[in-house]
């Protein structure tokens, strides 16, 4: 049976780490977080990073905008926060209203202040492998295998999915710890394969339990990143489920990561440190 990687307790530790650092160099530290519409989903997301940013000592500036913001608008909000030496990270909650074109508004934010990771001077300094801030549920996998004693140096790593937020910076930075990467996408001929060789099977594939044990070699570890909604009457009272079917992998493998509780919560616990990043180090200068 695989250990379970608990990603709650893991992300405790890091915030718990971004907290006393605040606490202990008495930084003043401040994250503008801005939401364009009311969309619930981003709500809630927003309301847990402002969750995060009490509990670590952050300052949280929160901008809540109509939905029909132009975008014009929204440039000028970002460029007097880019401007304002006491915001330490910008973050513009996606997905964004059709009149906004999201690459602008991700391209506006200053490299320094871009914690999310997405900007191209962001991601291109991680392809290069030169400092840059690097998107957070990648980042948040890194930190869940290093902090569970898993050796990624020399080891075969399949991703599936090469999505811009997940799988190829996510192959970035398994390539940035010497393992030997396969990044498998819709075309992959041969899926299951391909996944079979993997001593760790990251899946960002965003199907609901897509990947059971036939994708997953014997003692695989397999980290699942994506996050689905269930009807609860449906599914034995569970509210979430991931790309993998936890039920039918959870023997073969010889760790696993669950959802809830795997993944997801290390998103937060990035971002927070991510911040606190920007703040000690003036920007984290590209
Ligand atoms: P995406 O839809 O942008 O990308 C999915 C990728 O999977 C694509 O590259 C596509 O080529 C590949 N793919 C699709 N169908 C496939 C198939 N049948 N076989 C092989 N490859 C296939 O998704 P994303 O934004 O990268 O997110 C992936 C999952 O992770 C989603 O479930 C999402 O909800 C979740 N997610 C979780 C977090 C978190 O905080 N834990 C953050 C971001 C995304």
């Amino acid at each position: 049976m695989a250990k379970i990687i608990d990603g709650k307790k893991i992300s405790s530790e890091i915030r718990e780490e971004v907290r006393e650092t605040i606490e202990k160099q008495g930084l003043s530290v401040t994250l503008a977080v801005i939401l364009v519409g009311d969309d619930p989903a981003s709500r809630v997301y927003v309301g847990n990073k402002k969750k995060a940013c009490e509990y670590c000592g952050i300052r949280s500036l929160t901008f809540e905008l109509k939905a029909d913001t132009t975008e014009q608008s929204l440039l000028e909000l970002i460029r007097r926060l880019n401007e304002d030496s006491s915001v330490n990270g910008i973050l513009v909650q996606l997905p964004l209203p059709p009149q906004i074109h999201t690459e602008s508004v991700i391209e506006a934010i200053d490299p320094k202040k871009d914690v999310d990771g997405f900007s191209r001077a962001s991601v291109g300094a991680l392809s290069i492998g030169a400092k840059g801030f690097v998107s957070c549920t990648p980042a948040g996998v890194i930190q869940l295998l290093k902090r569970s004693g898993i050796e990624m140096e020399g080891k075969e790593c399949v991703i599936i999915g090469r999505s811009n937020i997940v799988g190829k910076p996510m192959a970035m930075l398994m390539l940035r710890e010497n393992a030997t990467v396969t990044v498998a996408h819709s075309r992959t001929k041969e899926l299951k394969s391909v996944c079979k060789r993997a001593d760790i099977l990251i899946v960002a594939v965003g199907k609901p339990r897509m990947v059971n044990h036939e994708y997953v070699k014997e003692g695989a570890v397999v980290i699942d990143v994506g996050i689905h909604r269930l009807d609860p009457s449906e599914n034995n009272g569970k509210t979430l489920c991931g790309d993998v079917d936890f039920e039918d992998v959870e023997s073969h493998a010889s760790f696993i990561t669950p959802v809830p509780g795997g993944v997801g919560p290390m998103t937060i616990a990035m971002l927070m440190k991510n911040v606190l990043e920007s703040a000690m180090e003036g920007g984290n200068a590209l």
